[in-house]
């Protein structure tokens, strides 16, 4: 039977092959991790923004960081542990100017997600992702990588029969404006990647079939990467996904033709594609390698959050094979599907479990790497 010993040490093999001129596969996680239990249960039993939490955030970060940086992954992030209460809200979370009752995300096992509804404007940020990084950067030896959420996923928020006095032009200047800054802030911090999360593009396929409302996100999308220089973009990524919330998600059904050729559109160099949960992979590939540019980095996932099944790193390994049949090895990269825990309550998936995962993705990884002849 394999043992970790088998395997190369990404560190090791990458720093030798580094002086051959050599690289691995890169790969990096999503974002989030499932929070622990006595994390979860002091922030049900009350205000997650009291004071007194601050030492069982503080002891969830450092615990994620140390068991992260133990399965090998190169860049890490905080796990999220303490984006309240989602990766979708949590810069608007607690905003006065906000209503409980906006947009609604269904999942498939039933179950919805609200979002809130802003009631006035201005529009402002209560708080910025790089607030996340600058606790992480304490404890974390290697890069961190920074998930922001979208200008088309906060633009929801802003309710169809207007608001007097703040028009939805206004508020897109000012969406625009603070996204630019998340991004920004987080560079200044160090981020070595800011992901942009977009698993609502998927889903506007299936709220609008039509493609228009899918369309707007990406317009809208562009026009904040457009303040950024071709640089800049180039350590920019976009997180693609069916969603995943208590192991079920809410647009696998659309399929990802529909998608995939508007998303390349985006002006990112990164782009971060649930692949592993898909039921025909040498199809999506197809379509990813048609539409992908020559300048574009494809991480495709090799690890499914929302399956119990901990993949094996020879599973990982031939899944990045398939891919390299596809996608350039020099413009291939590897990821998790999504997030192991987006929605801060999600107990679906232990900690243990999300860190076997990685800890797969990265052994499997190096074992393709091996196999392609990149180390
Ligand atoms: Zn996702």
């Amino acid at each position: 039977m394999a043992t970790a010993f088998d395997y190369p040490s990404p560190a090791r093999s990458g720093s030798t092959a580094q002086a051959a001129g050599l690289n691995m596969i890169p790969t990096e996680p999503i974002g989030s991790l499932p929070r622990p239990a006595t994390l979860i249960e002091a922030v049900e039993r009350g205000d997650a923004e009291d004071a007194r939490l601050d030492q069982l955030y503080d002891a969830a970060i450092r615990d994620t960081i140390q068991r992260f940086e133990a399965t090998g992954s190169p860049v890490i992030t905080d796990g999220e542990q303490r984006k309240y209460h989602n990766f979708w809200t949590y810069c608007v979370h607690g905003l006065s100017n906000t209503a409980p009752d906006g947009f609604k995300i269904p999942f498939a096992a039933g179950h919805t997600r609200r979002m809130p509804r802003l009631t006035a404007g201005p529009f402002r940020y209560k708080r910025y992702a790089d607030s996340y990084l600058e606790v992480a950067k304490r404890y974390a030896t290697v890069p961190i990588k920074q998930a922001v959420i979208s200008p088309s996923a906060l633009s929801l928020m802003y309710p169809v029969e207007g608001i007097p006095d703040y028009s939805r032009g206004e508020f897109i200047d000012d969406l625009l404006a603070e996204h630019e800054l998340e991004i920004r802030r987080c560079f200044d911090k160090g981020a070595h990647k800011v992901q942009i999360d977009f698993t609502e593009g998927r889903l506007a396929m299936k709220v609008d079939p039509s493609g228009e409302l899918l369309h707007s996100f990406i317009d809208l999308n562009n026009l904040a990467l457009s303040r950024f220089s071709r640089e800049e973009r180039q350590r920019i990524g976009v997180h693609t996904c069916p969603g995943g919330d208590r192991d079920s998600t809410h647009s696998a059904d659309v399929d990802y033709s529909e998608l995939l050729p508007s998303l390349f559109q985006l002006r990112v160099g990164n782009f971060y594609i649930a692949l592993a949960g898909e039921t025909d992979r040498a199809r999506v590939l197809k379509t990813i390698r048609q539409y992908m540019q020559p300048d574009h980095r494809v991480f495709v996932g090799v690890v499914a959050p929302i399956d119990p099944h901990v993949e094996t790193a020879e599973e990982v390994r031939d899944r990045i094979l398939e891919a390299a049949e596809y996608i350039p090895v020099a413009q291939l990269g590897t990821t998790d599907d999504c997030g192991f825990s987006p929605f801060s309550d999600d107990t679906s998936t232990t900690r243990d479990t999300a860190f076997a995962k990685i800890r797969a993705r990265v052994q499997g990884t190096a074992l393709a790497s091996k196999a392609l002849g990149t180390v």
